[in-house]
């Protein structure tokens, strides 16, 4: 059985006391078992939210790591300092990091490396533009973020991986992949990491959807066979939006 993930990235939101009210929002609301949830508040709120969340079943992750272990890089994080508040999973290759901050897939290859050694999981985020899908090019250019980031792992490095598909253009714009278009796309994704790695990482290889996921939409999209889990951004800031669509899962 393949891990169900619901993870919130809450990007730039939330100072320290809307941090500390959303997740005792959480903590009161949330039920599911099944599922894992991560939460991914601003670095400065990090250790703060592992002090709220403490002897609770919400997972508290970063949004982004530098690759490098330390040194002059100001206004950097680094594996280290994340892992010494607690944190054990990192959220890599976001489309505001690779779009905004010029992520490339070769510098997240290295950031890749940089959690793996330092024992984190990573949440993988990867997906097309609107021009790739208008040029039929998506396949493709998915593929080609995956192998440049990720083909250089061996098989045991896969069970640090979730892979998390979002299409930049459903990603804050209300426009969301249909249920079939996110199914197409993780069977692919699928099959891609099988026929690289084997059909047992590509089997166990959880592959979360994330583009405008909400508590109307989720179940639909939940359900398809391929679908393990959300990324979710916007609906991630309300905590009865977030726990409904935990439990659409
Ligand atoms: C995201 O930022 O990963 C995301 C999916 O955002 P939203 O849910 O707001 O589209």
């Amino acid at each position: 059985m393949r891990r169900k993930i619901v993870a919130g990235n809450w990007k730039m939101n939330n100072d320290l006391s809307e941090t500390e009210a959303l997740l005792n929002d959480l903590i009161a609301q949330v039920s599911n078992t099944h599922v894992s949830v991560m939460v991914a508040p601003a670095y400065v709120n990090l250790f703060q939210a592992f002090t709220v969340l403490k002897g609770h079943d919400i997972e508290v992750v970063a949004q982004n790591m530098h690759q490098e272990a330390n040194g002059a890089y100001t206004g950097e994080i680094s594996a280290q300092m994340l892992k010494s508040v607690g944190v054990k999973t990192v959220i890599l290759g976001h489309s505001e990091r690779r779009a905004y901050f010029g992520e490339t897939d070769e510098l997240l290859a290295k950031k890749v490396n940089t959690a793996l050694a330092n024992d984190m999981e990573i949440v993988f985020c990867f997906g097309e533009e609107l021009e790739d899908r208008k040029a039929g090019n998506h396949f493709s250019l998915v593929k080609s973020q995956l192998s440049n980031a990720l083909f250089h792992l061996n098989t045991e490095d896969w069970k640090g991986i979730v892979l998390a598909y979002e299409p930049v253009w459903a990603i804050g714009t209300g426009e969301t992949a249909s249920p079939e278009q996110a199914q197409e796309m993780h069977a692919f994704i699928r099959k891609t990491v099988s026929e690289k790695f084997g059909s047992e990482v590509g089997n166990e290889v959880s592959i979360l959807y994330g583009g405008s996921v909400k508590p109307a939409n989720a179940a639909e999209i939940f359900a398809k066979e391929d679908v393990d889990g959300g990324l979710i951004g916007g609906a991630a800031l309300k905590a009865a939006d977030f726990v409904a669509i935990i439990n659409a899962l």
